[in-house]
């Protein structure tokens, strides 16, 4: 089994509800969206098997993996998520919603940018929903999105600087709709991976 991996590197987990905890983070190459705001480079890749995956990461003293991407539901199968598992590892993806999430994931970000309508299908219930706004943008509406306990606003930033009109923005419709709460990129303002 083999994955087209953009990047691997040891971190803090930067937003949502995991901010703050040490992680690997493995980036698949490629994606099925091409967001405005996407900040990314998730192009390229090099072929690695599962093996030669662990074998970077075992490296670090920590046991959690975020798959992200890209869109890390491309590539990732129940199989290649076992294998980790039996490793040892526990594992977080960040996905756009937009494919079925494989069985064993610990902790799923679902970030939906199009078809939301379709999402709650194939991904029935989430750890959080997090959503990248900037000014003037409209609320998702929730009722039809998987079913999570953290309903999460992210401001977005430009060059990675955070621009102060989108958090404001934010801050102002989560005193409105206090079901949502604020998800700062804190790995952009601390420089951090
Ligand atoms: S879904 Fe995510 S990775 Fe893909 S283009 Fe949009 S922001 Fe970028």
């Amino acid at each position: 089994m083999n994955l087209n991996v953009n990047e691997i590197f040891y971190s803090l987990q930067g937003e949502g509800g995991r901010t703050g905890q040490a992680s690997i983070f493995i980036r698949l190459a490629g994606c099925n969206l091409s967001c405005s705001f996407c900040d990314t480079d998730f192009e390229r890749g090099m072929k690695m098997t599962l093996e030669e995956v662990h074998l970077q990461i075992e490296a670090y003293p920590c046991k959690w993996i975020v798959w992200t991407g890209g869109e890390p539901t491309l590539q990732l199968t129940d199989e290649m998520v076992a294998f980790f598992r039996e490793k040892g590892y526990r594992q977080a993806i960040e996905t756009n919603g937009t494919r079925k999430v494989p069985a064993g994931i610990d902790y799923i970000t679902c970030s939906p940018k199009l078809h939301f309508e379709k999402v709650r299908e194939l991904i029935p219930e989430v750890d959080e929903l997090r959503f990248p706004i900037q000014k003037g943008d409209p609320l998702p509406d929730i009722s039809i999105l998987p079913k999570t306990e953290r309903y999460l606003l992210s401001p977005i930033f430009e060059d990675q600087q955070i621009i102060p009109e989108n958090v404001a923005y934010c801050i102002s419709l989560i005193r409105q709709y206090p079901v949502w709460a604020l998800s700062l990129q804190m790995h952009k303002l601390i420089e951090i991976r």
